[in-house]
């Protein structure tokens, strides 16, 4: 595997090893900084090694106050989730703030009201994307991780969302009951 004379470092196991584990892992650039050879040779002993190089990049991000891998955080460095458990915590805050000032009377009304809705499901947890049987490529398994973890934030914002709608029905029920006008007090 000789040919441009004396230049060429030969493979070390210790580099063979390492190129297996960087492979699909990291971008080819990086494995040749870290191995310290060129695109070639690394391409080279892939290719002989039956590894594949293709990687895949995540463009997910950090979120700190779930710790989380999500699709975007805002300039608070939060995610949608986090930023939608808040919202949904204000609301029931408002919703309780509305339940507490109602007289006993409207409270009747509007218990009775409430236990004639049924309550809606949630929707299941998502399953990993990878089906067990077929042997798939790194940069496969690498993708799948991601679009799972995608789902997982959908889902995970769906379970706020859900909950913070129904506040905002309940809300303007209770205000129906009361009559108040609900941009009086309602902040969101
Ligand atoms: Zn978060």
């Amino acid at each position: 595997m000789t040919r441009k004379g004396s230049a060429q470092r030969p493979w070390t196991t210790d580099d063979v090893e390492a190129l297996r584990n960087m492979a699909g892992r990291i971008t080819r650039r990086e494995i040749c900084r870290q191995l310290k050879r060129s695109r070639k040779s690394v391409e080279h002993a892939a290719a002989r090694l039956g590894l594949s190089l293709r990687c895949y990049v995540s463009k997910l991000v950090w979120c700190d106050e779930c710790a989380s891998w999500r699709s975007r955080i805002d300039k608070d460095g939060r995610c949608r989730v986090c930023a939608m458990r808040e919202r949904l915590a204000g609301r029931e805050a408002a919703c309780a703030e509305a339940l507490a000032a109602m007289t006993p009377e409207q409270r009747a009304v509007y218990d009775e009201n409430e236990a004639k809705r049924g309550t809606r499901r949630f929707p299941a947890r998502p399953k990993p994307r990878i089906a067990g049987s077929c042997p798939i490529s790194r940069y496969e398994r690498e993708r799948a991780k991601a679009a799972y973890l995608l789902d997982i934030e959908e889902w995970e914002h769906r379970r706020l969302k859900l909950p913070y709608d129904a506040a905002k029905t309940r809300l303007r029920r209770m205000r129906e009951v009361t009559g108040t006008n609900p941009r009086k007090s309602l902040k969101q």
